[in-house]
């Protein structure tokens, strides 16, 4: 069967090749690195998620990250708790 973008994005977590960079209440940056070896930048931003691949519709990278990640604006956890009470924990 065929890996559909949904499979190669979860494929692309358990590989390591995704990255984040950056995750606060407005804003997710991240880079993945393609099967061609390719980096390619993405995240979300003013309600919308981004990926600067040449892919027509949702790619395996946004997919990936999404894995990941809760996108700020519908998150259902209070994203400022969560990250000071991961503070507290790394603390
Ligand atoms: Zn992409």
């Amino acid at each position: 069967m065929r890996e559909n973008a949904r499979d190669r994005g979860r494929r692309l977590v358990a590989e390591g090749r995704l990255v984040i960079r950056r995750v606060d209440e407005a804003e997710i940056t991240a880079v993945c690195r393609g099967d061609s070896g390719e980096i390619y930048r993405l995240g979300y931003r003013d309600s919308r998620w981004w990926c600067d691949c040449p892919a027509k519709t949702q790619c395996a990278h946004l997919y990936a990250l999404q894995l990941v990640t809760v996108a700020p604006g519908d998150a259902w956890v209070d994203l400022d708790d969560l990250l000071r009470r991961e503070a507290e924990v790394g603390s």
